[in-house]
């Protein structure tokens, strides 16, 4: 569960990031380029009260253990 950071009401999980007028997401890469380890698709929740977004990626797991 997120918590806005505004007002504190509970925030709504798992819309996409999509970029207007291509098809490409937003992906966030360790490292750059032949380096990059790991490629995460972030996700957004929204705040149906202010409408802050927050961006956050699924499976942290993997991104923390740092291979
Ligand atoms: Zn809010």
């Amino acid at each position: 569960m997120r918590i806005c950071r505004q007002c504190q009401c509970e925030m709504l999980k798992g819309f996409d990031i999509k970029v207007e007028g291509a098809a490409y997401g937003i992906k966030i890469a360790k490292g750059t380029g032949i380096f990059a380890n790991r490629i995460e698709k972030p996700k957004v929740a929204i705040c149906p009260k202010c409408g802050e977004i927050s961006l956050y990626v699924e499976n942290i797991d993997e991104i923390s253990e740092n291979k």
